[in-house]
């Protein structure tokens, strides 16, 4: 049943890419249906069939299927109340779509680091900051430096792995913040046996193409309060309260996904569980490969933890390994595997200056060693061991011992 060790014994290694889709079931029957009965849009049979397959998956009592992960997140910030001026906390060590989703509000970040371990949003350093950093009046919990109202925090799961998130939670009602999920890069993974994204009060997935589960683009909220779900079926089309006539009272959005993305949705939900366990079995792959290359830090699991692995990634040491993480990355490039670097953290990035940071010297120190390794679901163990003999034999602790 796993992907990679499916039989390849002829195959040639040609580029080996970092992480691409793995369309092989129904996708393109369901799609096609939808191109011969016309419902290719906004409305159909398989936005229904994709929402209610996400809500049983993770847990939620509803799902609102939105255009893109980015647009889910814009709107699970919009129905919690997050207003221009308010600021939402979130980590800076992450893809920065969260990010740029709370300046859409008219919000603001406010930046907390990551812990060494996981590299997920460090618990500690949030309520430190909660604590020391923040006063309560009227109710409502205010930033000491910059005056501003926190709402909400936006923990975001990264590379597959949860966020430790009971202190969060815990933290959250004492001050009364909304805790909005982004699992876009996670679905599936369990915190305590316990789905990502339905853990706080509203959950993000995404369905790019270099996620998980693919549907081209596209995205989905969840939450358990009917009244959010609601408000985002309405503010996620138009704010349209009167069909017939077109009347608004709000100003609204097109972010609705189409029939045939859903199509391809309810297709890939099928074997979401089978692409899990074969993440699964490359991170084994690499960590038993990776153990004895000096200088490569494998990522970890944690014991509350169930992740996904969605993006294998290493801490590089230039010390012992003998390259930085940017210089193995070139040298894979020319031997045809392709990898990457994390993010730049957000509290550093340029769109993003102005905005309010906590200490984050963790999320640097990571992002100055981390790259992400080859890791699609349909890597093939020819592949995979291509890619582990090249690490071996660029570090400089296997020249060395040979
Ligand atoms: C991919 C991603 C998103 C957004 O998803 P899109 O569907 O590409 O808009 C949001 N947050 C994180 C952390 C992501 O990795």
């Amino acid at each position: 049943m796993s992907t990679q060790c499916k039989p390849d014994a002829h195959e040639e290694v040609d580029f080996v890419p970092l992480c691409v889709p793995e369309i092989r079931g129904n996708e393109w029957r369901y799609m096609r249906e939808c191109l011969d009965t016309g419902w290719v849009s906004s409305v159909g049979s398989y936005v229904d069939r994709f929402e209610e397959g996400i809500s049983k998956y993770v847990g939620a009592k509803y799902a609102i299927a939105t255009v893109n992960g980015t647009a889910a997140l814009h709107t699970a910030l919009l129905v919690a109340g997050i207003r221009p001026q308010d600021e939402v906390i979130v980590p800076t060590l992450t893809f920065i779509a969260p990010v740029n989703a709370i300046r859409y509000t008219g919000a603001w970040p406010v930046f907390v680091d990551v812990e060494p371990v996981y590299w997920q949003m460090d618990a500690e350093k949030l309520i430190y900051f909660i604590e020391k950093g923040c006063f309560w009046k009227n109710d409502g919990l205010y930033n000491r430096v910059t005056g501003r109202q926190i709402k909400a925090i936006l923990p975001v799961h990264i590379l597959g792995h949860p966020v430790d998130m009971n202190p969060i939670l815990e933290i959250a009602r004492r001050y009364n913040l909304i805790v909005i999920e982004d699992a876009t890069e996670s679905i599936g993974a369990k915190y305590n046996n316990r789905m990502v994204g339905h853990l706080g009060d509203i959950g993000c997935f995404s369905f790019n193409g270099n996620k998980l589960i693919t549907t081209g683009g596209g995205g989905m909220l969840v939450t358990d309060r009917e009244e959010w779900a609601q408000r985002a079926r309405y503010l996620t089309t138009q704010a349209k309260d009167d069909p017939v006539e077109f009347v608004h009272h709000e100003i609204g959005y097109n972010y609705r996904l189409t029939n045939i993305q859903a199509a391809v949705g309810c297709a890939q939900l099928e074997v979401l569980d089978e692409y899990i366990c074969a993440k699964r079995n490359i991170s084994l792959r690499y960590k038993e490969g990776l153990r004895d290359i000096p200088g490569l830090e494998s990522m970890r699991e944690a014991r509350w933890a169930s992740s996904v692995f969605w993006m294998y990634t290493v801490l590089v040491n230039k010390l012992k390994y003998g390259l930085d993480h940017l210089e193995l990355m070139r040298n894979l490039r020319e031997r045809s595997i392709d990898s990457r670097p994390l993010w730049q953290p957000i509290h550093l990035s340029p769109a993003h200056k102005g905005s309010f940071a906590t200490d984050c010297s963790v999320a640097e120190e990571v992002q100055r060693k981390a790259l992400s390794l080859p890791c699609s679901v349909g890597l093939t163990s020819t592949q995979h061991e291509f890619v582990i003999e090249n690490l071996l034999s660029l570090g400089v602790g296997f020249k060395k011992s040979h």
